[in-house]
């Protein structure tokens, strides 16, 4: 145990003590403690955002790839193409809608 001198008096306080006994000024909670009630939530948002932008981007490609593919495809099998090409272009839209969807929920 070590005696202290608190900041807000003067006034020599053991730091195991919850407050000064001079003026009650807490001694275990620092200042730097306090966390800005408006920093974290706009920091999720901006995280989800982004995220969602991600899935976004991700489900355009994925569209691209497949529409790529299934183009590709037709050019080559002519009369049966793959139906896998277009599996994976719709799986790229789906994601899009869901991602847009997703993010129109969550923000309004
Ligand atoms: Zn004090």
């Amino acid at each position: 145990m070590t005696v202290i001198t608190c900041p807000e008096c003067g006034h020599r306080v053991s730091d195991q003590a919850a407050a000064c006994p001079q003026c009650a000024r807490p001694m275990r909670q620092a200042p730097t403690v306090i966390v800005d009630p408006y920093r974290e939530p706009v920091q999720t948002i901006q995280r989800t955002s982004k995220k969602y932008k991600g899935f976004m981007l991700a489900g355009v490609l994925i569209f691209f790839v497949g529409c790529g593919m299934f183009v590709e495809n037709v050019s080559t099998a002519g009369a049966r193409p793959d139906p896998s090409n277009i599996v994976i272009a719709a799986a790229g839209i789906i994601l899009f809608a869901w991602a847009r969807v997703a993010a129109w929920w969550n923000h309004g």
